[in-house]
């Protein structure tokens, strides 16, 4: 049976990134950037006023103050979105209201509350300014021609704010993989239906679909499929030929029913891998029909859930381009033993605790794959190896999950 460890390094090698495409600013949130971006321009674009007041010749008021008032005539108004095009004569100003560009001949914007309203058409001044006070420089934040966001960049509001600013509206990323979810199970019926005897709720739709969206792809749904040859091969044909990742749920053991893995060899997938040494999860399948991945995870909500986020969540945040792609960990001191006597890698469900300067982290109880609210109410796991003890007291790795906090 393949390690953890061999089955990720297998995984990985097969995935490819997807090409990189321009999409527009709105939906390019959580795309990784696959192009530098050049400002066309400055920025701030041109000089323009950081304040509402006056625009003024810094040397007309030089000695201003409340007890030495001076007076200037008010030649005109500026306000944002304008062009400045009076020019300032001396003991003159123009009004001017933030953002607006300064008119030529003013080196300097005299705040509104450092004046006074005097007779029609007059201000007087009751405060000096330095030559630029007040005025944003053209190109002070950012240069024409310089590169404001990298290749490699993941694209969050503030990017996305960046490249609007410079007056980029498309950006060209890695597209968001596509994901189709397929639960498999005759005996699988969305929730909100009545059940008949054998049957149950599917919750591995919503958990895949969520932990997909959280991944940063797209989920598609492809629906409950039966345990026959026919409609999973319909509907893993249907999910290959939308998305670029199909997730299986269920399917993949030894039993009578478990047709997964046949069907994918219909459908021309090439088997990369098949069982692996970890717990929960061993039966997992992973195949490729060439740049397209079927990953076959096992029907356990608690197995499914642990397999998406150690084996196929790396493999798509890989597909988005990003570097970072495993859980999100920190170290913690063990509050209680870990032991696993099984002969497989175990992802201990776990909950991680603050403790003053330090993390404290403490097994869930109850361990069984099919022990959902030992995954609701974690909110780290913790790998054990196989036939180990990791005794209270010792540092370990926990791997965060959102939720349950
Ligand atoms: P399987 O891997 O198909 O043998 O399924 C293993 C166990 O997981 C069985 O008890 C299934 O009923 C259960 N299971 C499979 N799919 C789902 C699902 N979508 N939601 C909840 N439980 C499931
Ligand atoms: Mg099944």
């Amino acid at each position: 049976m393949l390690t953890v460890a061999e089955a990720k390094g297998i995984i990985l090698l097969a995935v490819r990134t997807r090409p990189p495409r321009a999409v527009p600013l709105a939906d390019a949130l959580d795309c990784v950037l696959a192009q530098d971006v050049t400002s066309p321009v400055d920025l701030p674009l041109r000089d323009n006023s950081a304040v509402d007041g006056y625009a003024v010749r810094a040397s007309d008021v030089a000695g201003a103050n409340e007890n030495n008032l001076i007076h200037l005539r008010v030649i005109a108004e500026v306000p944002a979105g304008v062009a400045a095009t009076v020019g300032l004569e001396p003991q003159s100003c123009i009004r001017i209201f933030t953002g607006a560009p300064i008119p030529p001949g003013a080196d300097a914007v005299v705040m509104q509350e450092d004046t006074h309203p005097h007779h029609e058409g007059y201000i007087a001044a009751a405060e000096s300014v330095e030559t630029g006070e007040n005025i944003r420089r053209a190109g002070d934040d950012v240069t024409k021609n310089e590169v404001v966001l990298r290749a490699g960049a993941l694209l969050g509001p503030s990017q996305l704010g960046m490249a609007a600013a410079v007056g980029v509206a498309q950006l060209v990323v890695y597209p968001r993989p596509r994901v189709g979810v397929l639960v498999t199970g005759a005996e699988i019926i969305e929730p909100g239906r009545p059940l008949c005897e054998g049957q149950i709720h599917d919750s591995n739709s919503y958990a895949l679909c969520a932990f997909v969206k959280q991944a940063g792809c797209e989920p598609v749904e492809l629906g409950i499929a039966d345990d026959t040859r026919e409609d999973l091969h319909e509907k893993i044909d249907y999910g290959l030929s939308e998305c670029d990742v199909v997730v299986t749920v269920g399917g993949v053991s030894v039993g009578e029913y478990d047709l997964v893995k046949d069907v994918l060899a219909e459908l021309g997938c090439e088997q990369k891998l098949w069982k692996i040494a970890m717990r929960p999860g061993k039966p997992f399948v992973f195949g490729a029909r060439e740049e397209k991945l079927v990953f076959g995870l096992p029907g356990n909500p608690v197995s499914a859930a642990v397999t998406f986020l150690v084996l196929v969540r790396p493999a798509l945040l890989k597909m988005r381009g990003l570097t970072e792609i495993e859980l999100p960990s920190l170290p913690a001191e063990t509050a209680e033993d870990f032991v696993n006597s099984g002969d497989r890698l175990h992802y201990m469900r776990a909950q991680l605790q603050r403790d003053g300067e330090k993390w404290l982290v403490r097994p869930m109880p109850r361990q069984g794959s099919h022990i959902i609210s030992s995954l609701t109410n974690a909110n780290c796991l913790v790998e054990v190896p196989e036939a180990s003890t990791i005794p209270r007291g010792h540092l370990v790795k926990a791997m965060r999950l959102s939720g349950g906090e």
